[in-house]
């Protein structure tokens, strides 16, 4: 930081500590360049002469909230093969950067992107960085490592080159270590796979059977952690659950059919669940659901009751959850992740606090940034998000973004009220 650069100090407000899930009244916090340097009573600050100050008296400030899994060049829309064809791929960066802004906008410091088309995500991940645009830190998978011979596939040759291009991968051990590397490469931060069938891919795309061999999945693992990446499976059935649980993959994506003995599993593994509730309440609203082909209307119906329950058993058996919506499949938008925070307390059974937690520090944790986020303290990066109301007390205060009197990214003031004030000087 430079000599005539200004300390920014968010000055007696009410911390949420989430370590401890407990307010800290009266608390200021320091923070230069882009570090939290000082955080303490507010009776022992020592004020200098070019401080700027936010007065946040009677306000609680929370950890830059924490999205685990989006996919930003998504079009959220049930017709997304018809949006495909008439959206350039230059197009799409826009797109993208546009999601990525609706989810800072709302308090999300950090966003993890679960797959897009290669080479998409890894460079707004630069941009951003580099403080172009005001945007959420990403964390990102570039294209995920799938594999073929789920089901057959039908439609346009553009629409299965589409497909192949979000993931494809050699087979066998060789094949998957060959993938893995290759996201490196391309900038990846973590490696996507599937381990089941998904929701939308149709009857023939099968939930419940695990997708790769069990070698495949144990040489991904290791071959990723050997690079310091994680891996995150896309996981409905339970087949497919277990199996990534088993072969050491670090986060269950959905989790929809899991039960107990695969939720003790995962906390012997120490792996993390992100339920993505809003997936299927997107899926399930009337607008949407009449928009599926009639045999994936009875599997989103079906899923979604599973969920419910598989999502609390996970809670219950104590399985780390972390907040992540999916966002970007048809009729969940970007932007819109506070109502999943609010649906870990209404569905799966957290007080405000662990849903709180589930969104700050826990989602740290699930990706791999908890060394650098996820908690108000010295030496960690400066994302804050101060709100007028207070969430502990009412947790759908969280869902409105203009509840939130600014949201500080990397230390700097990125958002007002739910509107972008950071322009690139
Ligand atoms: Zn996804």
């Amino acid at each position: 930081m430079g000599k005539n650069d200004k300390r920014l100090i968010v000055k007696n407000g009410n911390v949420f500590d989430s370590l401890t899930g407990k307010i800290k009244k009266n608390t200021t916090i320091v923070i230069s360049g882009k570090q939290i340097v000082w955080v303490g009573d507010d009776g022992s600050f020592e004020k200098e002469k070019n401080d700027q100050v936010i007065k946040a008296e009677g306000k609680t400030i929370l950890p830059g909230l924490v999205e685990s899994h989006v996919h930003l060049a998504s079009t959220c829309s049930a017709q997304s093969e018809r949006v495909e064809m008439r959206t350039k791929t230059t197009m799409w960066h826009y797109i993208a950067l546009n999601n990525a802004q609706k989810h800072l906008a709302s308090g999300f410091t950090c966003v993890r992107d679960c797959g897009a088309s290669p080479g998409w995500i890894p460079s707004l991940r630069r941009i951003l960085d580099m403080g172009v645009f005001a945007g959420p830190r990403l964390v990102v998978a570039d294209n995920g490592v799938a594999q073929w011979g789920n089901q057959e596939m039908i439609g346009p040759q553009y629409v299965i080159d589409y497909y192949k291009n979000i993931g494809e991968v050699k087979a066998g051990v060789d094949g998957v270590i060959h993938a893995v590397r290759q996201r490196k490469s391309a900038g990846a931060d973590f490696i996507k796979t599937l381990t089941t069938g998904g929701v939308l891919h149709g009857m023939e795309s099968k939930l419940g059977t695990s997708l790769f061999l069990d070698e495949e999945l144990e040489a991904m693992v290791k071959e990723a952690e050997r690079i310091g990446m994680h891996v995150a499976s896309h996981a409905h059935g339970l087949e497919g659950i277990y199996k990534a649980v088993k072969a050491g993959i670090h986060t269950i994506e959905h989790g929809s059919f899991l039960d107990e003995e695969t939720a003790d599993l995962m906390v012997k593994k120490d792996s993390f669940l992100v339920p993505t509730q809003m997936a299927l309440a997107g899926l399930l609203s009337d607008e949407i659901l009449q928009q599926l082909p009639p045999e994936v209307q009875i599997k989103t119906k079906e899923t979604g009751i599973a969920q419910k329950k598989a999502h609390k058993i996970a809670f219950e058996r104590g399985v780390k959850i972390a907040v992540g919506t999916d966002a970007g499949t048809p009729g969940n938008f970007h932007g819109t992740t506070g109502t999943e925070i609010k649906y870990m307390v209404e569905n799966v059974g957290m007080t405000p606090a662990q849903a709180l937690q589930a969104a700050t520090i826990v989602g740290a944790k699930c990706v791999h940034l908890d060394d650098k986020i996820g908690v108000i303290e010295k030496g960690k990066m400066a994302d804050i998000v101060i709100s007028n109301k207070n969430p502990l007390e009412d947790i759908s205060v969280v869902e409105n973004p203009k509840n939130f009197s600014h949201v500080i990214k990397d230390g700097k003031i990125m958002v007002e009220k739910g509107v972008i004030t950071y322009f690139s000087p």
